[in-house]
């Protein structure tokens, strides 16, 4: 099968390049049945570029979905940020996220490069980079209490730099503990993961979100998932897809999730 959706794109309404109708006009000529708009919800502790106009971001897009809707099923979602406080009224699907861990009364940003987290984890974890994945995925298992959410986004982002450096050992049985912990227990509260691509299209890495080891125990669980570039691009709306689709049937998936009339369902890999 060919995958022909993405739930995860951002636009200029926070750090995306395109306008939402742009996107939309790519993914119509890239064959695609849905496209979904999931701009970071707006926080007061990032210094990314942040949706904060939600009202007209909502309106533009239940707009195109009018519009579009003999072409094209357009979806308006919002990625948030698990600690960002904001209304997560009208919007149709969800997809949680961490960009950044709560230390203290601070929040401390780790989406960056490998310089950058490698001082995160000497300042706040005495250079142990296992103490800073330990305290990522406790923190991310208290998703479910900060939103109804659908989707949970990356689940392992702070394996973005694995290909640059080293920050921590993902094949030791300790932070294969702390993950498969939390992985087990949004299984069980949200149930679908994304696997994504966006790490690809911006050069860091060249295999998508998350780990083989991860993907492969998520099948076991019962995880269901759905395949996203994160997109801040339109002409990376599919990017990786191919490779992406071979990489998950190899670790077990026989099936993804598709939207389909505002809901999730299962098809044939
Ligand atoms: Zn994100
Ligand atoms: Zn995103």
């Amino acid at each position: 099968m060919t995958y022909k959706q993405n739930l995860h794109t951002h636009t200029v309404y926070c750090d995306g390049k395109d306008k939402p109708e742009d996107m939309i006009l790519k993914a119509i000529e890239l064959g695609f049945d849905a496209i979904g708009f999931s701009g970071h919800s707006p926080t007061n502790y990032s210094n990314l570029t942040i949706l904060d106009r939600t009202e007209e971001y909502k309106r533009e897009i239940y707009s195109l979905k009018e519009k579009y809707s003999e072409k094209i099923e357009v979806y308006c979602g919002l990625e948030i940020d698990m600690y960002s406080h904001v209304s997560q009224a009208g919007y149709e699907y969800l997809i949680g996220s961490m960009h950044y861990l709560k230390m203290n009364d601070r929040y401390v940003g780790f989406d960056c490069s490998a310089d950058v987290v490698q001082k995160v984890i000497d300042e706040y974890f005495n250079s142990n980079g296992l103490l800073f994945a330990k305290e990522y995925y406790n923190q991310l298992a208290l998703l479910p209490k900060y939103g109804n959410f659908d989707i949970v986004g990356h689940f392992d982002i702070i394996t973005k730099n694995i290909e640059k450096a080293f920050l921590f050992d993902t094949e030791s049985k300790e932070y294969q503990k702390y993950a498969l912990e939390t992985l087990e227990y949004l299984t069980d509260k949200i149930g679908i993961f994304e696997v994504n691509t966006g790490a690809i299209a911006r050069g860091y890495r060249t295999t998508p979100y998350p780990q083989r080891f991860i993907l492969e125990k998520m099948k076991e669980f019962g995880g269901k998932i759905i395949i996203t570039s994160d997109c801040h691009d339109k002409n990376l709306l599919d990017c990786n897809y191919n490779q992406t689709i071979e990489y998950v049937k190899s670790c077990g998936f026989s099936e993804v999730q598709i939207i389909r009339k505002g809901k999730f369902a299962g098809v044939k890999l």
